[in-house]
């Protein structure tokens, strides 16, 4: 089956967010399962400065944008530590600049630059000889490309057949843009309507997706379900629910390579499950000394690791802090960076109780790494998450997660208590509503169970040996394509 994947980012080439990991590992993971797949994804200026093998193709075309027609030139390079072919579109006008999207503010021509992107990748789809099957593409910046194929590009012969997929990472980013935008799309006004491309006056590029794709996903069954309803939905909970007959949630799956405690190189001492007590207190003695302690603490060690935002519930972290750092049973660890208002907050706790808060503002993937090899328990308390790989990370590294019911976690994580414990399902801690003391509590329910040690290793090695591999996500997706293949 020949599969044809167009997304914004794809690791190691650009990353902002999860999206990036999905698009970076499900090709190879398909690729193992028998599809040949073929990545297309822009040549961003910091995808040049990585000093991967990228080849120019000597393909080159004009690319109609409203009135206008901009070239662009296609380069090639296989996908690190893969067999699959990556093709990246280069235009210096809407891609050489310092980062993907822009800063604190949105690019003001995001909407170019990825209406610009879309038809691109079709038009390159277009001019291969042997047909695609499936064209795969990924959130707003993609949200085109199902329309492209069945409105712009029915009579091409290496598109016509294919049957469109369109990967819903989160639904808070729509890719809304003012009305006048649509003259960039190259599609007919008559579009516009709200059965179709238009929310609310404007241009919706992840609501088109939605409507012109043959086929839905998202990153989880449980962010399936509630994206059909309000707010999960974020006003398109309507759109979804009337095509719930072709929307499934699949999970993401994370790197096995990048992210094992067995051979990581972030971490002093490598541990599997049957070694873990040495490995984590290793890590932990390490974190100390980046941290600039003279010893290991030797209180049980809970971690947050993420984006500093609302999503990621780290105001009832903030709170958590206040009331249990001085208790005296637990010391923590934040690490992330975000919204300036949340660093602040977390300057401010982390300043009254300093040796058992460590707080580190930044961006620092090995450190992520470190923190989730020494932490005893992480903490993911979102207020909503599509799928979330850090409580994976986190199992896969036996720092057992204490996450909210929402989204993803809900698929992932399987609260411990009596029951669960002896049909061997536990894995983690799970609290329900939206509030700090909900929160609180269930901190001290692990803080409990870690008390008690047999209990405790139990847990973290039937964690560590769960498999949250892609293989599993990339059968699932091919079942997906193959359901709704044309078969000649
Ligand atoms: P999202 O994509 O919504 O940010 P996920 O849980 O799906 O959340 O993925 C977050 C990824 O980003 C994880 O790999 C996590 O380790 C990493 N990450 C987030 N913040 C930081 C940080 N400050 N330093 C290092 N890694 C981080």
């Amino acid at each position: 089956m020949r599969v044809l994947q167009v997304a914004s980012e794809a690791t190691p080439f650009a990353k902002t967010g999860g999206l990036a990991d999905v698009a970076g590992a499900l090709p190879e993971a398909l690729a193992d399962q028998g599809c040949d797949v073929t990545l297309v994804i822009p040549a961003y200026r910091e995808v040049f400065a990585k000093g991967l093998p990228l080849e120019p193709t000597g393909i080159a075309f004009d690319v109609p944008l409203g009135t206008r027609q901009l070239p662009a030139r296609i380069f090639r390079c296989v996908l690190p530590g893969s067999r699959v072919e990556t093709l990246l579109v280069a235009n210096d006008e809407c891609f050489d600049r310092p980062s993907l999207y822009g800063g604190s503010e949105d690019y003001t021509d995001n909407s170019e630059r990825f209406i610009f992107f879309s038809r691109a990748a079709m038009e390159l789809a277009a001019r291969q000889e042997m047909p695609y099957d499936i064209i795969h593409c990924h959130d707003w910046q993609t949200g085109l490309v199902p329309a492209y194929q069945k409105l712009l590009y029915s009579s091409s012969a290496a598109v016509q057949h294919a049957r469109t997929v369109m990967t819903i990472h989160n639904m808070a980013y729509q890719g809304l843009f003012w009305h006048w935008d649509m003259l960039l799309t190259g599609l007919d006004w008559k579009y516009f309507n709200w059965q179709q491309m238009e929310f609310w006056g404007q241009l919706n590029l992840l609501k088109t997706g939605m409507v012109f794709a043959d086929w839905l996903t998202t990153v989880s069954p449980t962010y399936a379900r509630e994206i059909q309803r309000d707010p999960g939905g974020c006003g398109l909970e309507g759109v979804l629910a009337s095509r719930s007959d072709v929307l499934t949630g699949i999970v993401n799956g994370i790197d096995t390579v990048a992210w094992d405690p067995r051979t990581d190189r972030h971490i002093p001492r490598p541990y599997s499950e049957q070694d873990f007590a040495d490995g984590k207190y290793a890590a932990r003695v390490a974190l100390a000394v980046r941290l600039g302690h003279a010893a290991p603490d030797p209180r049980p060690l809970v971690a947050f690791v993420g984006r500093l935002v609302d999503q990621k519930g780290i105001d009832l972290v903030v709170d958590l802090l206040g009331r249990m750092a001085g208790s005296g049973r637990v010391r923590f660890v934040v690490l992330g960076t975000g919204h300036h208002h949340v660093e602040d907050s977390l300057r401010h706790v982390a300043a009254a109780f300093p040796g058992t808060i460590d707080l580190i503002i930044g961006f620092d993937e090995g450190l992520a790494h470190l923190v989730q090899a020494a932490a005893d328990i992480m903490l993911v308390p979102s207020r909503y998450e599509p799928c979330g790989l850090t409580q994976l990370y986190a199992l896969r590294y036996g720092a057992i997660p204490l996450v909210r019911a929402t989204g993803g976690l809900v698929d992932t994580v399987v609260d411990t208590t009596p029951d669960t414990l002896q049909n061997g399902t536990a894995n983690g801690f799970v609290f329900k509503s939206y509030d700090s003391h909900s929160l609180e509590q269930a901190v001290w329910r692990a803080l409990d169970a870690h008390a008690n040690g047999d209990l405790w290793s139990g847990l973290v090695r039937r964690a560590m040996l769960q498999d949250w591999s892609w293989d599993s996500s990339a059968r699932d997706y091919l079942r997906v394509y193959e359901q709704i293949r044309v078969r000649s």
